[in-house]
């Protein structure tokens, strides 16, 4: 009973409206209606302040010539006084960005001074009323009128504060009219009550009425600001975030922070466990990166799995390092994800402002940048931004406008590298891998211009290219001969990809089953999209499909069992080590032997030396493809390879 109304006692000193019968709020929205109500009161404070001390000067003039002079004087020096210096310091502490919330104890100083603002001018009629002139009474009337009037104003959406500053000016006022038996003066305080009745019924009306508006508000921007799925702000209130930070920075020279995420594996969860499993891993993801920042400041989720967070008032740049290795460190635990426990990875970018830039566009450009040399250096990467993150950033443009127009120039072209079969020694096919001769930067790698191609959605055209002029010099080759074609994950999101495909066999006029597919792991998991049905419909047509880079994705070997693979391409990596790391060697030897189990065959990519070929021969590995073998050589030089003596010679041995 106590704690309850010691809890009434608290919500009604700190203006909470459902104290009256007002909409009952949780402490959150309740803070966020103070604010309102709060920047309401200072947005007229320095006026009121000002009519406080213009009143009490004016009635120190009317009280001129009273017996009470020399008090009234006084009042007024300490009144005008603490108004003027009140009035000064709102105006001073003026915040740039309007809070979001403001505590109990904030509105409670505020009814407090309400109340003794009330209390001085109460003080009038009792203390100067009865020995002021007719006109200075005249004054005084007037003057406790228009406090009344003003003081409901001022504290139309706050009633505690409007009832904290009128009752006593409303008491000296009927301590005054009680002193003389005048009939006229019982008249004036019938008016009075009525008027005091009609303004604090409206300050009630009104601010209930302030109060509902402000939680519609609030409603609407969580639906606006916050990601309904994690439940963390979204672009829109980043975006805000930083805007405040940058006006921050301009006015006060506060620095700040940016720190970019990208979630290294999330497209790979996605596909295996379908968009419920994504989203439960964002999700998990999300609270996990909420718990590491600092207090007030919130992560914000600005696209599919990425997000970012803005480290205001950042006094050393290693606090910032400090909260994004704090993000890394959250990934440390696997995630679980319907049951299967699932390791993520992060990278993160920073920027610091105004030192990496002081607009919005060039933070977020800087912070793509470092994030970007972050990603390329390994998952679970911090890079700060770098003077040479920005012009390998406008290298990427560049380079993305370049490849834009390469297929209609003919800067694109193929070599092939050959696959040696250990069973029959000879050629069996080759892989066909793309090349771009770029007119100023000579010949640029796949790795590089691939995800560029991938991201823009390029890929189609090249791909198509690809897959043309592959089976177009497969035609020149003896019937016996393959041709491996690498596709990207991308190029499945498209259906016409089976018609290309089919168009580029006919065309060329080559038998289907000399074609092979060769995807990677993270193809496979898709659930959904088209890629299984059109990988289906490829290997209906008699296509071969090998799976590439084996070991680097997933690496989980009922990926096997989705579809018929002819051929596994066990990864470079773990050839390059078998012969110095036992559990590589452990490694291929278990694929080699559940391969021959499935009936599927493998290849060892990246063979370099004679050493590892002859390990490969030692444990039966089908075929192999390495710079030993072969380095890729252009479509001229697929004819010299296939009689060259020095192949002779490694398939003699
Ligand atoms: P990949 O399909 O795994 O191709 C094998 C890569 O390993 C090739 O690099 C090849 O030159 C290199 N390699 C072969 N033997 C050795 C060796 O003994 N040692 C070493 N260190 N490397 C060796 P490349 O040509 O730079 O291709 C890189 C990746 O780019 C390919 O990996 C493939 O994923 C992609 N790529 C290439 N051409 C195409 C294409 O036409 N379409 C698509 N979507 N991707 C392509
Ligand atoms: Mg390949
Ligand atoms: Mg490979």
């Amino acid at each position: 009973m106590r704690t309850q109304l010691t809890n009434y006692i608290a919500r009604l000193f700190a203006g909470d409206l459902s104290a009256f019968g007002g909409p009952a709020t949780d402490e959150a929205v309740a803070g966020h209606i103070r604010a309102e109500q709060m920047s309401l009161v200072l947005g007229y404070s320095v006026g009121i302040m000002l009519a406080n001390a213009c009143n009490a000067a004016v009635l120190a003039v009317a009280l001129r010539h009273s017996p009470d002079w020399a008090f009234a004087l006084g009042w007024t020096v300490v009144v005008a006084g603490a108004a003027i210096a009140f009035g000064l310091q709102s105006h001073l502490s003026r915040r740039i960005t309007k809070p979001q919330f403001v505590s109990r104890r904030a509105m409670h100083r505020l009814v407090r001074n309400a109340f003794m603002l009330g209390a001085a001018w109460g003080i009038v009629p009792v203390a100067f009323f009865a020995n002021a002139s007719t006109g200075g009474q005249l004054v005084i009337t007037c003057l406790c009128s228009g406090m009344l009037a003003g003081g409901a104003l001022a504290f139309a959406t706050i009633p505690i504060a409007a009832i904290a500053f009128t009752t006593p000016i409303f008491i000296g006022i009927a301590i005054c009219l009680g002193q003389d038996g005048d009939p006229a003066y019982v008249l004036m305080a019938v008016l009075v009550v009525v008027y005091g009745t009609v303004l604090l019924r409206a300050v009630f009306v009104n601010s209930f009425v302030f109060a509902r508006r402000v939680i519609r508000q609030i409603e609407a921007d969580r639906t606006v600001r916050q990601d309904p799925l994690t439940q963390l702000p979204n672009r829109v209130a980043f975006n805000e975030t930083l805007d405040g930070a940058l006006k921050r920075l301009a006015l006060s020279g506060e620095e700040f922070a940016v720190l970019l995420l990208d979630l290294d594996r999330f497209k790979e969860v996605n596909d295996r466990f379908g968009h419920p499993g994504g989203d439960e891993f964002l999700v998990q993801v999300a609270s996990r990166l909420q718990r590491c920042t600092r207090a007030a400041e919130h992560v914000a989720r600005i696209g599919g799995d990425e997000f970012a967070l803005v480290m205001a008032n950042l006094v050393r740049p290693e606090d910032a390092l400090g909260i994004a290795e704090r993000f890394v460190a959250a990934f440390t635990e696997p995630f679980l994800i319907e049951g299967c426990e699932i390791s993520g990875e992060t990278s993160v970018g920073i920027v610091l402002a105004p030192r990496d830039g002081n607009t919005p566009l060039d933070i977020m450009k800087n912070a793509d940048a470092a994030l970007y040399r972050a990603k390329k250096a390994g998952p679970g990467t911090v890079c700060f931004f770098e003077e040479a993150d920005d012009k390998a950033s406008r290298d990427r443009k560049a380079l993305q406008t370049d490849l834009a127009g390469a297929v209609a120039r003919d800067e694109l072209f193929l070599v092939f590298q050959p696959f040696l079969d250990l069973g029959e020694n000879r050629i069996t096919g080759f892989e066909a891998l793309l090349r771009w001769q770029h007119p100023s930067r000579g010949l640029v790698p796949p790795s590089e211009f691939i995800p560029i191609a991938e991201e823009t959605g390029l890929i189609h055209e090249i791909g198509e290219w690809v897959i043309r002029r592959a089976c177009a010099t497969l035609a020149d080759w003896p019937e016996n001969i393959r041709v491996a074609v690498n596709f990207s994950a991308a190029q499945f999101h498209n259906t016409g990809v089976l018609q290309t495909i089919v168009q580029a066999l006919a065309d060329a006029k080559v038998a289907p089953h000399r074609l092979e597919i060769e995807i990677t792991e993270s193809m496979l998991l898709s659930k959904y999209g088209s890629a299984a049905s059109i990988l289906n419909a490829l290997l209906e047509l008699g296509a071969t499909v090998a799976l590439d880079d084996f070991g680097t994705g997933f690496s989980s070997l009922t990926y096997l069992r989705k579809l018929p693979f002819s051929r596994i391409k066990i990864d470079q990596s773990f050839i390059r080590d078998m012969l110095v790391q036992p559990d590589c060697a452990a490694i291929v030897k278990s694929v080699i032997s559940l391969a021959r189990d499935l009936n599927i065959d493998v290849v060892a990519e990246g063979v370099e030396t004679a050493d590892q070929l002859e390990y490969l021969r030692q444990i039966s590995c089908d075929e192999v493809q390495g710079y030993l073998i072969g380095r890729p050589v252009s479509a001229v030089g697929v004819q010299a390879l296939l009689n060259s003596k020095k192949l002779r010679a490694i398939f003699a041995a």
